[in-house]
């Protein structure tokens, strides 16, 4: 009788075919892992980092499916959506469909690519891996989703959205410039940046928003997600530290890719922070009290962890630290103006929300937001809530509107930068994404920006309501103020209340 394998013989027979090309050089099998400058010696020192073989996998995989599409039916048989802490909080999960779905997705096809095109077999099967992961992680969030997309607008087109509206520019840029990097550089900006130094502020927010929230099917997909999770933070780590270990010269190379990455992960993130304080009626925690944990208090071990090797912090970790008092809310700003143009809705926060603000930003918030805040609101009152007319300067790096403010001098001015290529002027929000576009100008000329595609008319052609045709927008549904909308309608006749305010149609 044949004798069983130990499970470390056994991951190492199914993982490593010890492939030796005979008729085709490595060199031509593997095109992509070279030249991005990145020196690799010794493949067999890489340490896979989920020790898991397939048929392991699918098991697992397949208990997990089965306890999250039984949760997700209780709550749809439950009609669950209608324990939730107020209408507006399904704003939130519009924006994860609508920005980071599908991520996901791009998630999916660019592990799969790296589990191609890497020449060690360890690091191509964690990336097959990941990128399994990552296709079931999107198809569970669109079937938990799916059940409010029956009760609520702002969701049934999020994959068109993804691909036109102008805010889903920001999150899509980030993987579109990631997956159109070598695989070296996608490990670092995706598998690293994101999986390991950002993600907690990306997913523990949207899941404890859920949970205090009342939105039990999306924690479930959250928690069903963090076993994944887990095992991608653990690849990022090894890439990361693989490639530090393999070559001196790598680390230079590598800094830069942290450097850049990390802020392009920062400045998508600077959406989740308006979903934090603003979309969420009741908040788990605030923007600024995320960034203290996770990227000054754990982020600040990690680096002390690289120093080792030579990996600094980046340089603008102190400019964060100042703008985690004014981000959320100059974003939320941002959002409120040109909601005419989203598939969300915006509101002005109330007594309540103002006060927890007060309490959460106490330098900031009653000296620079709360009177605009108010003067908005007034504006409501006589009738006149404003939604801007104009299209924004954006970005050319992370195609955020221009909105980002001088730290250092006065937090009331815009901050602008801009180079010059080529003899066009391109325009940016920050140092840094300026220094991003200098390094590779070629790359970002190329960048489809949303207010510069729709004056040259490649977006439904001219007028703002040919725009929001194009996008697929439902309009006065899916966009506009929350104060007025169909959603609130609905919210507001399930639970017996008076309409703040009569819509158009009444
Ligand atoms: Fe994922
Ligand atoms: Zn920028």
């Amino acid at each position: 009788m044949a004798k069983k394998l130990n499970m470390r013989d056994r991951y190492k027979a199914m993982t490593r075919l010890g492939w030796e090309p005979s008729y085709q050089s490595k060199e031509k099998i593997f095109p992509y892992d070279k030249y991005e400058g990145i020196k690799i010696h010794d493949w067999d020192a890489w340490e896979d980092p989920f020790r898991m073989t397939m048929d392991a996998y699918w098991k697992y995989q397949g208990e997990k499916e089965k306890k999250l599409y039984a949760i997700i039916d209780a709550f749809a048989q439950n009609n669950g959506q209608l324990n939730l802490t107020d209408g507006r909080y399904v704003n939130a999960l519009k924006l994860f469909l609508q920005g980071v779905s599908p991520l996901e997705y791009q998630a999916h096809r660019g592990f799969a690519r790296q589990g191609r095109h890497f020449e060690g077999e360890g690091a191509r099967v964690a990336c097959q891996m990941q990128s399994l992961d990552e296709l079931r992680h999107v198809q569970t969030q669109v079937h938990t989703m799916s059940h409010y997309n029956k009760h609520f607008d702002g969701l049934h087109n999020f994959r068109e959205w993804h691909d036109r509206v102008w805010y889903l520019s920001v999150p899509k840029s980030f993987f579109d410039d990631a997956n159109t990097a070598g695989p070296f550089e996608f490990m670092v900006a995706v598998g690293f940046s994101f999986e390991y130094v950002l993600t907690n502020l990306l997913f523990v927010p949207f899941m404890s928003g859920a949970a205090f929230n009342g939105d039990m099917s999306t924690v479930t997909f959250g928690f069903s997600a963090q076993s994944d999770e887990a095992r991608h933070m653990t690849l990022g780590l090894e890439a990361i530290k693989f490639m530090l270990e393999q070559d001196e010269a790598n680390v230079p190379i590598v800094q830069k890719w942290i450097d850049k990455w990390l802020w392009r992960g920062y400045k998508v993130l600077s959406l989740v922070s308006a979903m934090m304080d603003y979309m969420l009626p009741e908040s788990p925690m605030s923007w600024k009290e995320a960034w203290e944990i996770y990227f000054e208090e754990n982020g600040g071990a990690l680096f002390k962890d690289l120093a080792r090797y030579g990996i600094k912090v980046p340089s603008y970790a102190e400019l964060c630290a100042k703008e985690k008092e004014h981000l959320s809310h100059q974003v939320w700003g941002i959002l409120y103006n040109h909601t005419a143009a989203a598939a969300i809705h915006t509101w002005m926060p109330d007594e309540k929300k103002m006060d927890w603000l007060s309490a959460k930003y106490p330098d900031t918030f009653d000296k620079y937001y709360r009177p605009r805040f108010e003067h908005w609101k007034e504006q409501e009152a006589k009738g006149e809530r404003y939604y801007s007319q104009t299209l924004p300067c954006i970005c050319q790096t992370c195609q955020i509107p221009m909105g980002f403010t001088d730290m250092e001098n006065d937090p009331t001015q815009v901050v602008y930068r801009s180079s010059e290529y080529k003899g066009d002027k391109y325009h940016f929000c920050s140092d840094m994404c300026k220094t991003i576009f200098d390094d590779e100008p070629e790359k970002y000329v190329q960048s489809w920006l949303p207010p510069q595609q729709i004056f040259q008319g490649n977006c439904g052609g001219e007028g703002l309501e040919n725009v929001l045709k194009w996008y697929g927008f439902e309009l006065g549904a899916d966009n506009m103020d929350y104060v007025g909308s169909p959603d609130e309608k609905r919210w507001n006749e399930w639970h017996g209340i008076q309409d703040t305010k009569p819509t158009a149609a009444e």
